[in-house]
């Protein structure tokens, strides 16, 4: 039995897949708020969601 804490990265109400890691990047388009994300699950279904800016990590840069 597994036991871990997802509420950071919500999954897949079809298939339980973790949606930050889909197998497959439809497109990404930048809005005001964040980024909107569409991905094609593995169970097929397409998801689609915002990635607000502050939630994403600076990686390096000025
Ligand atoms: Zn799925």
């Amino acid at each position: 039995m597994t036991a871990r804490t997802e509420s950071q990265h919500p999954t897949c109400p079809d298939c339980g897949w973790p949606l930050h890691r889909p197998p497959e990047t439809l497109s990404r388009h930048r809005t005001s708020e964040g980024t909107v994300v569409y991905t094609r699950c593995v169970c097929g279904r397409v998801r689609a969601w915002l990635e607000p800016v502050g939630a994403i990590r600076l990686l390096g840069g000025a």
